[in-house]
């Protein structure tokens, strides 16, 4: 059961079929395009979306908006400062900017960033300082169907090689995203971050840890590494970030909070020149772009997220509705992971050629029945690969699962409406990109629907469909 009861509701927007249509055409079939008000329930993003808790609504009301040393950031450092042992803390308003600040200070062009998988804006900050970002996840990561435990896992074998080969100055750091995102939330294990944190240091590189969702990946680890059956999430943290040299986090995800990040290092050096970048592009050392209300909400939803009965909850959800679909033979990415429920859109629509976009076509699809919003990760996202990049192709569609927000009950509303989708698969057919930008145009490009095949004359009927 949730954990948790109704103090504060908000009226969801029910829409009739036809006004889902008329919504569907006006986006452009893009579902980034629907107003919040055309959207029933909207599973687009677990960032940013969490419901605060009703400590951390108080906490904004001793908001202590001094611009230099309010006491809400030393609130804020000290909770930072408990939970992962890193001495160094610099604010930032939500997780890419505290890549930016990281990032801009350590790369230079040319360089490499490992990383068993970049998420967007990490891949994105990287390149934006002409380093290339290589993904190292070992091969399950890529794989459906495979039920490895730690599928975020990094392949510590290439790094090792490329540590080896490469000259280490070309390696300014390896980072590990935990979970792995990008890999559907999947979790990397104690074991393996001890090997990559081996491994980086013997040849003299920073290990650093992308930790949006850390309490998730610490609550996976508890669960399937014996030797942590009986630690509490923060022991487990603690192991996790005693490994390593430092993090960048978005506590839009496991900070329980709307908005709001930060990088951590052990290294006062590399704090002081990030703490410069910080003045020019986000604030004062002591607030990084956010309001002080913003920081108290978010050192009270850092400790909120480490607590045992709201990761269960959560983490029972996504299995929940991943159950759901998957007994009725809806292709779902295995196992959970810890942030949603991931369908793997190759097997969904089989005859949907890659060119016809069978991620997107099942993201509107799945609106189109029950006015609920997903997001494509597969073609549209990813936009035309590298030739020379060989890793395999995922075509998923995510069902991200905001904290705290929806009951089981709407859960159920969306597993019905992805079956009745699952149910008339075999007459979906794919969409047409009809504009197509060039940078990041999953969230700008526009749909339509394909031109008919061979148009049957009016009022004849067409053939039967061979099967
Ligand atoms: C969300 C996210 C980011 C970026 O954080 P924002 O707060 O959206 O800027 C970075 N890494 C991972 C793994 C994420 O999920």
């Amino acid at each position: 059961m949730e954990p948790f009861k109704i103090k504060v509701v908000e009226r969801l927007p029910i829409l009739d079929r036809a006004a889902r249509e008329a919504a569907l055409e006006r986006a452009g079939y893009n579902l980034f395009n629907l107003r919040s008000d055309e959207v029933t329930i909207d599973l687009l993003t677990d960032s940013g979306t969490s419901a605060m808790s009703d400590r951390q609504w108080a906490g904004l009301m001793v908001g202590d908006e001094t611009y230099a040393g309010s006491r809400n950031y030393a609130h804020f450092e000290e909770v930072v400062r408990k939970l992962t042992g890193f001495p160094q803390v610099v604010p930032a308003h939500q997780g890419r900017a505290a890549e930016h600040l990281l990032l801009s200070v350590l790369l230079r062009p040319g360089q490499i960033v490992p990383n068993n998988m970049h998420f967007d804006t990490t891949r994105a900050h990287v390149v934006h300082q002409g380093a290339r970002p290589l993904d190292l996840a070992i091969a399950e990561a890529y794989d459906p169907r495979s039920l490895h435990p730690f599928k975020g896992n990094v392949d510590v074998a290439r790094l090792e090689r490329l540590l080896t080969d490469e000259d280490p100055s070309h390696v300014p750091l390896v980072m590990v995203t935990i979970t792995n995102n990008t890999g559907g939330g999947q979790p990397v294990s104690v074991a393996n971050l001890r090997e990559v944190s081996a491994v980086a240091h013997r040849h003299g590189v920073p290990l650093y840890l992308d930790m949006c969702r850390w309490a998730e990946n610490a609550y996976f680890v508890r669960e399937r590494e014996p030797e942590f059956a009986d630690r509490s999430i923060r022991e487990i943290g603690r192991a996790m970030f005693d490994l390593a040299d430092g993090a960048t986090m978005s506590a839009k995800k496991d900070g329980l909070v709307n908005i709001g990040g930060f990088v951590v290092t052990r290294d006062a050096q590399l704090a002081a020149r990030m703490k410069e970048q910080l003045i020019l592009f986000e604030g004062f050392p002591t607030y990084g772009g956010l309001a002080r209300r913003d920081l108290e909400a978010m050192a009270i939803g850092l400790e909120e997220a480490t607590e045992l009965p709201y990761l269960e909850h959560r983490i029972a959800q996504v299995r929940y509705l991943a159950g759901k679909l998957a007994s009725a033979g809806v292709p779902v990415f295995q196992p959970p992971g810890g942030h949603g429920v991931y369908i793997d859109a190759h097997r969904f629509l089989p005859d949907v050629p890659i060119s016809q976009f069978p991620g997107q076509a099942l993201v509107v699809e799945i609106y189109r029945e029950g006015g609920v919003r997903t997001v494509e990760i597969g073609e549209v996202f990813r936009g035309p690969k590298d030739p020379a990049d060989r890793t395999p192709s995922l075509e998923l569609v995510r069902l991200a699962i905001p904290r705290r927000v929806y009951t089981a009950s709407h859960l159920d509303h969306v597993a019905r409406s992805v079956l009745a989708v699952w149910e008339r698969r075999a007459s979906i057919r794919g969409l047409a990109m009809v504009e197509a930008p060039e940078r990041l145009r999953h969230f700008t490009a526009r749909f339509g629907p394909l031109p008919s095949p061979a148009t049957t004359p009016r009022g004849s009927k067409r053939p039967a469909r061979a099967r």
